[in-house]
């Protein structure tokens, strides 16, 4: 990449720029000359900080060019930059890609889209054009033939469920599952699941356990396994009666 030769006619434009400036903003929000950088032949960029309340570490940035041989230079744009010290916005999110398990209330909706790659149709109308009666009839089959959902999850929305649960407290990484004595796969408190995600996943149900109801993958595990035991050194001893039967020891005395 080579780097353009800062014009000298441009560089020395700095009053023309400032007054092309303050043609676009109020003068008071003007401040000193901060410099002049080349950004190609004859195109130069006058930086002017930015005095404005709320904008510190912004600057004018104002870029100038002329035509070969022209001591004139005219006007590209004017526009408000951030420095690299100055205040700006986070970038923007949307709210869908912000949305966390946890964030939503009793009451809130959060509709999916309609063509939403997690989700397939269960059921086609063809490609016939049909009227809404029809498609009415057809729902109805549908129900009675149990397809009551609408739509059902798809190959891709399965296998993003089937990473995001692995690599979640309910997988192998997990610093209960590293730290477990034996895996969910061999603990009587796994409930099986059916259909391509029970080759990997069943449901916690040990009340005492952290994932009681959630689903763990066969690998994960937790010191609450239903084969646990305690090293002999830990296990409670045995404690002496906690009542002396003075009664029964003085008669046999
Ligand atoms: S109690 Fe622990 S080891 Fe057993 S299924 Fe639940 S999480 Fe897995």
């Amino acid at each position: 990449m080579t780097t353009a030769k800062l014009d000298a006619t441009g560089a020395a434009a700095v009053e023309a720029a400032r007054a092309a400036l303050i043609d676009e903003a109020p003068a008071e929000d003007v401040g000193e000359h901060l410099g002049a950088q080349a950004e190609g032949d004859r195109v130069v960029t006058h930086l002017f900080e930015c005095t404005r309340r709320g904008y510190r570490g912004w600057r004018w940035s104002v870029t100038v060019t002329r035509i070969p041989r022209a001591k004139q230079v005219t006007v590209d744009e004017v526009v408000l930059i951030p420095g690299e010290d100055a205040i700006i916005a986070p970038a923007w999110v949307p709210y869908r890609e912000r949305v966390q398990p946890g964030d939503l209330s009793a009451g809130d909706l959060l509709p999916v889209e309609e063509d939403d790659p997690r989700l397939v149709p269960t059921y086609s109308f063809g490609d016939d054009p049909l009227s809404s009666d029809e498609k009415t009839q057809i729902r109805h089959v549908a129900q009675e033939l149990y397809f009551g959902r609408v739509r059902t999850l798809s190959v891709e929305g399965r296998d993003l469920a089937a990473e995001r649960w692995y690599d979640g407290p309910g997988g192998p990484s997990s610093p209960l599952a590293q730290a477990a004595p034996a895996m969910c796969t061999s603990c009587g408190f796994l409930i099986q699941l059916s259909g391509p995600l029970a080759e990997l996943f069943g449901v916690c149900a040990n009340g005492s356990a952290n994932d009681d109801g959630r689903v763990v993958s066969f690998d994960h595990g937790c010191g609450a396994h239903s084969e646990a035991t305690l090293p002999k050194r830990a296990r409670p001893q045995a404690l002496p009666p906690h009542v002396w039967d003075t009664v029964d020891d003085l008669v046999e005395l």
